[in-house]
């Protein structure tokens, strides 16, 4: 797995509740240009994870933003589902 990019430490993560899987965890911007996008209000996943693109770019348009994991929901401050 890719690390973190620590550049975009403090920047408020986008987290879709995937049930049992946990909360998977973007940092919502553009890895072609580094903009500030738009997240999916939905995210489309499949057995190994996140799949096709879930943000929109101003510049680049539909676009697919890094993901860091899964995470728990206590993280979230959520109930286990
Ligand atoms: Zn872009």
């Amino acid at each position: 797995m890719k690390h973190p990019d620590y550049a975009y430490e403090h920047l408020q993560r986008v987290g879709y509740d995937c049930h049992y899987d946990g909360i998977a965890q973007f940092v919502p911007v553009c890895p072609k240009c580094g903009r500030y996008v738009k997240a999916d209000a939905k995210l489309t996943t499949d057995i190994s994870g996140p799949v096709g693109t879930n943000a929109t770019c101003s510049k680049c348009g539909r676009v697919t933003m890094p993901f860091e994991g899964y995470f728990d929901h206590a993280d979230y401050g959520m109930a286990e589902p």
